[in-house]
């Protein structure tokens, strides 16, 4: 059975107790979320997140990237198009997590054989440090002319043995 089979399966089951047709774009709780990709990782269910709560971007390894530097741009241009113009659009929580497979992209034999492979460069987005990488990304948004800095930003590591999430960067606004 395809796995698309076993969606639209689960995806009867959601519709038929569906109420949430009606809710605003802007989320309820003015939060981006960027994490990984990685499966054991979803912040609908780390944060108990309801339709509508939060928007999330997902990459491997959840790090900033050019790309995610145009999507939060886009959606603080957005935001700021849909209510007049608000200083602050969103807050935008980064979330790493223990044992990611992006650890791998630290490895020069990894990183070699996957861009002969297939042209992709990952040696700028390896997870090597949680707190030093968190860092890393906050310095990038920050140098990227595109992001407003009232953006306020904040920096996570969620354990995938536990289920708990720490704080490594408070929130404050990228350029205060
Ligand atoms: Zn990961």
């Amino acid at each position: 059975m395809s796995s698309t089979t076993t969606l639209q399966k689960r995806n009867r089951g959601f519709a038929d107790t569906f109420a949430a047709g009606e809710l605003p774009i802007i989320p309820k709780l003015r939060t981006v979320i960027l994490t990984c990709a990685d499966a054991r990782v979803d912040p609908a269910h780390i944060f108990e997140l309801d339709l509508g709560d939060a928007v999330v971007i997902r990459n491997t390894g959840g790090r900033v990237t050019q790309a995610v530097i145009e999507e939060v741009a886009t959606l603080a241009f957005m935001v700021s198009m849909l209510d007049g113009g608000e200083s602050n659009p969103f807050e935008l929580v980064l979330m790493q997590h223990t044992q990611c497979g992006a650890e791998r992209f630290a490895n020069p034999d990894f990183q070699q054989a996957l861009k002969k492979q297939t042209g992709v460069d990952v040696s700028s987005v390896a997870i090597t440090n949680n707190e030093m990488n968190l860092r890393e990304d906050v310095e990038r948004l920050r140098n990227a002319p595109e992001i407003p800095g009232a953006i306020i930003v904040s920096g996570l590591v969620y354990d995938v043995k536990n289920g708990t999430v720490r704080q490594v960067i408070a929130p404050a606004p990228l350029a205060p």
